[in-house]
Order: structure tokens, then sequence, then C-alpha cells
């Protein structure tokens, strides 16, 4: 869709527009083998770990040989290696890093002449990586996520509020406060993740509570927004009017689930994945996180890139055919739980015990070291009236933190504890500087960073 045309036109026919244009890419997504798919991961639902294990290894097997196949990359790494389809043989394979792909891409990419797909990762690091993908693959990863938003009752024609970064809003809807464009055919209000300040929310809070959606699906920082907007204000948002919540794209810490989850009555079932198409990772009824093992295969690694509970996370993924993800480092890590841990929820996936996020999500401190994104955000810990914090480092010795703060609440002595907490991660030699600020923006994605480190290629 052309931004300026787009600009232009009449709300009505924005609406139309926006519901073409989902039309076109959900006949894409919904068409070919998605029905297909869909059947089958419901029915598999409730697979034995054997019969997990045994799918695991059969697409394994395949994907490794259509990818020597495919691929001159591949086949060019894996030259020399005696059965490397074979997935006892896994840790014989070059693990592969974003650079690897990103400066191969040419020979990773399969020659075909199928119309491929592509989509471009996050570029946190400023450059960002292209892949390409075949219409299967997306067909059935999108069956796979209805799937898992299916066991909460979700399917497409639901009423849904999406929070994405999108760009959807024309200067006269802001004039007219209204930040959401809606999908009538499929009954999807879009909102903008852009226009996410005190000034604004008020609107999108009432917006909401007027539209009564089923489901909530998008960023998490802009619903946790929102909801804190909405509990501070007194508004009652209806009950039993949210049967689920789904963020994406973004990880969620506890204080934003807790805040979503009192503010919308309902309960928030994360999910992990990524633009390059990393496997899935889902959060069930009980709570728990399960390893799609349908989706690929998942390894924990430490720093000498053996078997671990909890290390770095190395994926191998089914439905990335066009860019193979094989051993790919992508760059988060994880812990497994108990092997012995059997979930009450019926699914037989092997356990997560906690996505520690973003590997690069950290701020880095000379004399304690890095400084994850769980430990930046517990920094708000007995303190009261900050809205929102952003932690910024450009050298080594130097953390800024952009804070907006209530004024009515905050103070001098909160200020002193939010040092304070700060001082008990960092140490006491870094150079601390706190800005007050009234807006703390987005980034171009609509994703908001609480860290933003430019110091990475500094620290090994
Ligand atoms: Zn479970």
């Amino acid at each position: 869709m052309k931004q300026k045309i787009f600009n232009n036109t009449p709300k009505f026919f924005q609406e139309l527009l926006i519901s073409l244009y989902n039309y076109k890419a959900y006949k894409v997504r919904y068409g070919g083998e998605y029905n297909y798919f869909l059947k089958k991961f419901k029915q598999n639902r409730n697979l034995t770990r054997e019969e997990l294990v045994t799918i695991n290894e059969k697409r394994y097997r395949e994907f490794i040989l259509k990818a020597i196949d495919n691929s001159a990359y591949y086949k060019e790494l894996y030259k020399g290696i005696e059965n490397p389809e074979d997935i006892k043989n896994i840790s014989k394979l070059p693990i592969v890093s974003k650079e690897d792909l990103r400066s191969n891409i040419d020979k990773v990419v399969i020659k075909t002449n199928e119309k491929l797909g592509s989509s471009k990762t996050g570029g946190t690091t400023g450059k960002s990586l292209q892949v390409y993908t075949r219409r299967v693959n997306q067909q059935e990863r999108f069956a796979m996520l209805d799937d898992f938003r299916g066991r909460f009752g979700y399917e497409l024609g639901k009423k849904t509020a999406w929070f994405s970064g999108k760009t959807l809003l024309t200067n006269r809807d802001i004039k007219k406060n209204r930040f959401w464009k809606t999908d009538v055919f499929n009954k999807v209000r879009y909102y903008s993740t852009f226009h996410i300040k005190d000034e604004y929310l008020k609107y999108y809070v009432e917006d909401l509570i007027k539209f009564q959606p089923e489901y909530l699906s998008g960023f998490p920082s802009t619903m946790y927004d929102i909801a804190k907007y909405g509990l501070k204000h007194n508004y009652d948002f209806p009950s039993n009017s949210v049967k689920a919540i789904f963020p994406t794209a973004e990880s969620v810490t506890p204080d934003m689930r807790k805040t979503i989850e009192t503010f919308f009555k309902t309960k928030m079932y994360d999910q992990y994945a990524s633009s390059e198409g990393a496997p899935f990772i889902f959060e069930c009824k009980a709570g728990n996180l399960h390893l799609e093992l349908q989706s690929g295969v998942f390894e924990v690694l430490d720093e000498n890139d053996n078997p671990s509970i909890s290390g770095r996370l190395v994926v191998t993924s089914f439905t990335t055919e066009a860019t193979p993800l094989i051993r790919y480092d992508i760059g988060d890590s994880i812990t497994l739980e108990d092997e012995s841990k059997v979930c009450s929820c019926g699914n037989n996936n092997p356990m997560v015990k906690e996505i520690l996020g973003r590997i690069d999500d950290y701020v880095y401190s000379p004399e304690n070291g890095k400084i994850n994104l769980g430990n930046v955000s517990n920094t708000l810990k007995d303190t009261k009236g900050i809205l929102k914090f952003q932690a910024i480092q450009d050298s080594l010795n130097q953390i800024d933190l952009l804070v907006i703060v209530d004024k009515n609440i905050y103070s001098p002595d909160i200020e002193r504890k939010f040092i304070k907490n700060w001082r008990e991660r960092i140490g006491e030699n870094m150079k601390l500087e706190v800005r007050y600020v009234d807006d703390i923006p987005n980034e171009a994605s609509g994703k908001f960073r609480i860290v933003k480190n430019n110091v990475k290629h500094l620290v090994e």
C-alpha cells in the first residue's frame, strides 16, 4: 500500500483498503496448505513424547538433506561430515551465526523457480538480515501459531485488538484522536504503537472498552502502557470480555504481565519465535513454556558448546527451507525445566523454565559485567511514580537513563532509591546520568526497547 495515497483517502476507503490489503495477505497465509497444517497440529496436541521425538528426528533428516541439495552454502559447509542428516551427529555440524548468514546470504538461499517471500530481521546492531521464505512454510507457521491461539478459543474472525508495528494513521486521525484502523471483514482493530503518550492513552483505553475485543495480540510494551494508564485512572475494563492475550515480538517482564492481566482481567499466554523463522516455544494453559518439537530442534549450549540446562539457544527450524536455519545461534538464552516434570496441560513437549531473553538486551558494567533485561527492569523495585524508563549505553563507562515520572508521586527519596538500585547492579564507578523527559520514542519498528546497548562491539 502506498503511504501517500493512503494518507489522502477518506476513512471509509482507508478501512476498505486495510481489509483488501489483509485479504491479499490472508490469501497467502491462509491459502494453500494452511488448513491441512492447522488440522494436523490440532490433532497432534496430545502426542506422546516418543511420537514427538520421532516426528522431530524424521523432519530433521528431511530438512538437512533438502538443505544440502538446494543450498550451496550448506552443501559446502557439511562437506566431509558423515551422515549429517542423522540427528545423532548434530554436534558435528558447525554453529552458524547471524553474521555468517548475512555475509553468505546469496549462497545460503536455495535456488528455486518458486516465488519466495522475504522478511527483514530487526537491525538492533544496525545490520539487518533479509531472509527468504517459501509460501508453504509460511502457511505452516501461521497454522502452528493459530493452533496455539486456538487452544484458548481463538480463530480468525473473532474480535481482536492488534498492537503491531504498522504505521497506520493519518494526521487527520491524530487530530480526531483516532489511533486505530479497523479491518471490518475480519473484525480486527489495529491500534497504533507509535502514539503511546499520556495525552492519547485515554482514547486508547476508552476505545478498547467500547470495542470489547475477545483477544489482544501484539507488542506487550504498548498493552502495558495502556493497562497502566487504565489502572491509574480507575477505568473498569469489562470482565469476561477478553479471553486471552498473546504478546509478540518483545520480552514480557513479570511486572508487565501482572499489570496487563490485572487491567484486562484475563490471562496472557506468551510465545517465542523470531523474524528469522525460529522454531516456536508456546505457553500453555498451566502457565508453562513448551518447546514445540514439531517446529524444530532446540539445543541449549554452554560456553564450550556442550549441552547444558541453561545457556545459549541454538536452533534448527523446519519451516525455513528457503533460507535454512541449521544450528543457528539466535542470540537468546534459555533455561530448561527438569526433564522429569510432566505438565498437567496434556502437552508432552519439553518444558522451558525461563527464557532469559535477548543476550544483547543488557547494559554492561566494566566493574560487574553484563546486567540482563530482568535485572535492568528490577531497578524499579521499591520505587513509585516511574512510568517508563530507557537505559542507553553509548560508551563503556556511562549509562544514560531516560525517565518519565508522575510528578505527583515521584520524589527525591524515590530518585535516591532508583539510583541505589542501579548502583547495586552497575557498581560505583560508572557514570550514571538520569534525564527526566516527557516522551521516549519507540523504535522505527514500533517496538519499545528498555535497553539500548550501543557498545556490544566493545564487549566480547
Ligand atoms: Zn503445559
